[in-house]
């Protein structure tokens, strides 16, 4: 592996579909690769994991029955294989080299996952969306984004959100919430706190890597966090 820093950065779907809450929104995507582009620039080595929500997740899509949860399931990975390439197609328009790689093979589309090989590609300082989840049912992009992230040996997670970082209670709802600059794995799973589900916690945990939670459209925020630990994030470790 390079010396380079190594990072994998997982959006939700949602945060691509801007104000209207569905689908793509153009603008969202160019900001989110600007962002990116900054932390190749400055010689980190990016993977990316973005969510579907943005298109169907499989709970909401089985939820009267008629579509079973697996199906649902699958129709949500394909969603994020959607996002996956409208990302490459806004990376690779700011002149990066950019490769989905997804779990489920496709290969008209894009590349199935190799592990060895999104090694590489991110070696040559290329960024790689990692696409189509695990590939199994009964898991979210959350558990994918920290799987990859392991398997990638990233330094850290990032997990782009609206927010700042994590507080001990809802800020929306609560004037007197705390924000936390840093908290342990076990307090993220026994506050319920919702940084990742905890299947992905525990994933982290166990593999001793760091999950930093900021806000995506902070712009330069996420390069600050990276470079030298001087951005806005809440950090999740042990
Ligand atoms: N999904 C799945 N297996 C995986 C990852 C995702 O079945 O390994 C499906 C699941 O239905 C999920 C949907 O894909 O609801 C979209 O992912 P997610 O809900 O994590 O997206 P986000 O909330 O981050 O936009």
């Amino acid at each position: 592996m390079s010396e380079h820093k190594r990072i994998l950065v997982k959006f939700s779907g949602e945060a691509l579909a801007g104000d209207s809450g569905f689908g793509i929104e153009n603008s969202v995507l160019k900001y989110i690769a600007c962002e990116i582009k900054e932390l190749v620039k400055n010689e980190i080595e990016v993977g990316i994991v973005i969510g579907g929500g943005n298109i169907i997740r499989g709970v909401t899509a089985s939820k009267d029955g008629l579509i079973k949860r697996t199906s649902g399931d699958h129709m949500g990975m394909l969603a994020t294989v959607i996002n996956a390439i409208a990302m490459r197609e806004a990376l690779e328009s700011l002149g990066l080299e950019a490769r989905v790689q997804s779990a489920i093979t496709m290969e008209a589309f894009c590349e199935t996952y190799i592990m060895l090989r999104a090694q590489r590609h991110l070696d040559k300082g290329r960024v790689v969306i990692f696409a189509a989840g695990t590939g199994n049912t009964f898991f979210t992009t959350d558990t994918s984004a920290v799987l990859r992230a392991v398997e990638m040996q990233a330094q850290m997670i990032v997990k782009a959100t609206k927010v700042d970082g994590v507080y001990d209670k809802d800020p929306k709802k609560f004037k007197d919430a705390k924000f936390l600059n840093s908290l342990s794995y076990d307090e993220a799973l026994k506050e319920d706190i919702k940084v990742m589900d905890a299947t992905a916690i525990a994933l982290a945990k166990d593999n001793a890597l760091p999950i930093v939670v900021c806000n995506m459209f902070n712009s330069g925020n996420l390069l600050k966090i990276v470079q030298d630990n001087s951005g806005i994030c809440s950090v999740v470790r042990n």
